[in-house]
Order: C-alpha cells, then sequence, then structure tokens
C-alpha cells in the first residue's frame, strides 16, 4: 500500500490514511476503478506503475504468452526474452551504454551500480545530492538523502551536496554554482578520489525538482577529475516520460552507468542498470547473480513496453500534453496565490503550495485538503517534497488533453475554495 512519495506517511500522521485510501480493483488506461465501481483519472500512478497506460493489452497478452511457455528464474537457462529485451534496451542508449543487467526493483539497480562504481574505481565515496531518492537497501538509503526516508543508516562513504534547486536553492538557477560544492566535498571530505556521483535528472520523491540548468555538466566533469563514475537514476524519469527518452538527455551528458526500473514493466517488476563493457567487467572478478531480475515474463512485458511506447508515439504525447498540462498549470499560478512553484518536463509535473510567496512557507494542511477534495471528483494526483506540500502528476503517458483540463479544472475548482 506504499505510495511513494509519502502520502501513506503523511496521512499517517495526520491521521488521514483511512480518508485517503481507496480500494481499487480494476484498472484501463489512464483509469482506475475502486471496488463500487467509481472512476479515478490516475494522475499519480503513471510514476509508480504504468507507462503506457493500466492493464495495456500488448503487454497483458506479452505476460500471458510467456507464461504460458516457460517461466523460470533468470540465472540458470538462456532465453530469447532476456536477451530480445537487453537489446532492445541497449539500442537506446547513447554511446557505449551497451551492457544490461537485470534487477526487480529500482533500489537494487542502484545497490547494483554503486557497487559497480566502487569497485571499478577502488574508492568507496559517493556522492549524492540532497533531497534525491535513490532506494531503501543499504547503500540507497545512504545515498538518499532526506531524513524521512532513512532508518538508523550507516551513511559512512556518501556525501550530499547542496540541491541545486532553482525555487529554493541558495544560487537559484545558477547550476554551476551548486555543482562548486561537488569539488568542495572531494578536496575536504574526500581524499580526492572518488567512487561516483548519482543523482536524478528531475527529482521525484524529492518534489519533481529539475536540477538548475549547467549543473550537471559542471558536476560530472568535476567528478570525471577525481577519477569518479557518474550514475544517473532514471526510475522515474526514464522510458519517455519527460518527452526525451532519458532525463539526462535534456541536460546534455551522458552518464557511465544508467538505472532504471518502476515503469519499464508497466507493473511487472523489473529494474535494469546498463553500463559500458570496460566498467561491466567488474562484476567478473566474483559471481554475481539475481534470481529473478529480468525473468523472462518480466523482460517480456518490458520488451512489449517499449513497443508500445514507439507504435503510439508516447514520448511524444509526454511532450505535447505535458507542456500543454504545463501551460495550464501555470495559469492556476498566476490566478491563486497559493501555488508557489510550477516545474517539471513531459509528464513530471510538480506544483508546490505555499502559504507565503515570499517566505515560501509550504502549505501543508492545504494541499491535504486539495488532494482529498480532487480525490472527491474522480481525480487522483501525488505529493511528495521535503516540506509534503508538492502535487506530482506523473501520469500514465497515455494521458490526453482533455485529462489534463480535467485535472487542472478540479485542481482550480478547489484552490477557488480555499
Ligand atoms: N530511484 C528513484 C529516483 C526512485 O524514485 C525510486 C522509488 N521511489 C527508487 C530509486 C527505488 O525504486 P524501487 O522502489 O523500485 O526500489
Amino acid at each position: 500500500m506504499m505510495n511513494d512519495g509519502g502520502n501513506r506517511i503523511e496521512n499517517r500522521v495526520d491521521g488521514l490514511f483511512n480518508k485517503f485510501c481507496i480500494n481499487i480493483v480494476d484498472g484501463k488506461k489512464q483509469y482506475l476503478f475502486d471496488e463500487e465501481g467509481r472512476r479515478y483519472l490516475d494522475a499519480f500512478g503513471g510514476i509508480a506503475t504504468v507507462c503506457c497506460g493500466h492493464c495495456h493489452p500488448d503487454v497483458v497478452s506479452a505476460v500471458v504468452k510467456q507464461m504460458n511457455r516457460i517461466q523460470h528464474s533468470t540465472v540458470l537457462y538462456l532465453n530469447h526474452a532476456i536477451a530480445d529485451f537487453a537489446e532492445a534496451l541497449a539500442s537506446k542508449m547513447p554511446g557505449d551504454l551497451k551492457v544490461v543487467f537485470f534487477t526487480n526493483s529500482g533500489t537494487e539497480a542502484n545497490e547494483l551500480a554503486l557497487m559497480m562504481a566502487r569497485l571499478y574505481t577502488g574508492c568507496q565515496d559517493i556522492i549524492s545530492i540532497r533531497n534525491g531518492y535513490h532506494g531503501n537497501a543499504a547503500g540507497t538509503m545512504g545515498a538518499t538523502a532526506q531524513s524521512i526516508w532513512k532508518f538508523n543508516v550507516v551513511q559512512s562513504g556518501v556525501h550530499h551536496t547542496l540541491n541545486p534547486d532553482p525555487y529554493r536553492g541558495v544560487f537559484g538557477s545558477d547550476g554551476e554554482k551548486y555543482a562548486k560544492d561537488v569539488q568542495d566535498l572531494i578536496n575536504f571530505g574526500t581524499s580526492g578520489h572518488v567512487a561516483g556521483f548519482i543523482s536524478e535528472a528531475i527529482q521525484g520523491v524529492g518534489g519533481i525538482i529539475e536540477l538548475a540548468p549547467g549543473y550537471l555538466p559542471a558536476a560530472y566533469s568535476t567528478i570525471k577529475k577525481a577519477g569518479g563514475l557518474c550514475i544517473a537514476d532514471e526510475v522515474q524519469s526514464g522510458f519517455a516520460r519527460t518527452g526525451s527518452f532519458w532525463g539526462f538527455e535534456s541536460h546534455g551528458v551522458v552518464p557511465d552507468i544508467v538505472t532504471m526500473a518502476k515503469g519499464i514493466g508497466n507493473g511487472i517488476p523489473l529494474g535494469a542498470v546498463v553500463t559500458t563493457p570496460e566498467i561491466a567487467e567488474v562484476l567478473t572478478r566474483r559471481s554475481y547473480f539475481n534470481t529473478f531480475g529480468g525473468n523472462p515474463v518480466c523482460t517480456a512485458a518490458g520488451l512489449a513496453v517499449l513497443n508500445v511506447i514507439e507504435k503510439e508515439k508516447l514520448q511524444e504525447n509526454a511532450h505535447v500534453v505535458g507542456s500543454y498540462l504545463k501551460e495550464r498549470l501555470l495559469s492556476l499560478k498566476d490566478k491563486y496565490e497559493l501555488v508557489g512553484d510550477v516545474r517539471g518536463r513531459g509528464l513530471m509535473l510538480g506544483l508546490e503550495l505555499v502559504t507565503d510567496r515570499k517566505l515560501k512557507t509550504p502549505a501543508k494542511t492545504e494541499i491535504v485538503h486539495v488532494m482529498e477534495q480532487m480525490k472527491d471528483m474522480g481525480v487522483l494526483v501525488g505529493k511528495g517534497g521535503y516540506y509534503g506540500n508538492v502535487f506530482r502528476i506523473t501520469p500514465p503517458l497515455c494521458f490526453t488533453k482533455e485529462d489534463a483540463d480535467f485535472l487542472v479544472d478540479a485542481m482550480g475548482y478547489t484552490l477557488s475554495k480555499m
């Protein structure tokens, strides 16, 4: 029941968990249906489960077909479904990023990526960005940089650099200034050499924070000079969501390792790490395996998802509908003082509520009210950010302009009654 973005935690704290809880029993495209047959427009679940729409027939049939043929562990025998998806995925990557490892989740993918960076460089130190989210196992919880997601974690080896957050960050939109902190961390917190740097292209759980322009190229160059590898966590921003196929593309960088999960299997547990042959070589030093990561049924789903994205032009749709939706959300900012910021790319959008625009005071209670009212009108949005005051709008990529209008009308109506 975890709702990725803090909904459950916040709701439990606020004592509102039961009010928010809906029992979803069916799904079709961008819609969900509860046990009483009520229809909801799903403007959040696209990130966690589906990129091409709930129960997409091509994905369902690929899974059923594979299930009827053979399902087994990834590590025991060869199977075409695994190789076919790996090949298709590698073809979506720039440069020499051609070796694919499969996992069951984003956490596992990032754990593997961090381990590979450490093995390859012989260093321990990793730099990650404050407010980022990278997973909930030992290493990734260390790399995650929000207190609410950490449980008695052993932090060793991870340093958290300034968040290049154009809205709340100290240097506004000057990406290069934030990147200087990466050099400072290397100078004063390490031996001068690092294993790597991990970041999202747009922070998802952190509240749809777009990294300030110029930040990633400067940070990557600093890391490379210190001998480290750059890891792009594309678990949320990958697979066409931002209107580019990968989130890092819009920053003009090429990572050494790319990780992905969530929507890549359209609801089927699947994650992946893609890297270069040279870096991948480190895993030949010992045995490494993942029993079910990338099994034939999950990879059949992954390949079907890639085909659907292409066939239905979902990347283009994310760009076109996402731009339209962002424009409409910006119009809410013109109208309602409560809306402090609107941001994001494609169908990965955020809207931050504040009670005071100058002080940027998080509107924590108000957001819960708006969210609840929208749910009653049949629109589901997520919430996140460090203060829990940011709407996260990440629908399935088949979202239409009409859906965008419905969402904005429902949000606008609620805001007008505040
Ligand atoms: N990286 C990012 C950017 C994520 O948003 C998440 C999940 N919220 C993860 C990694 C971890 O993925 P999973 O929950 O599949 O382990």
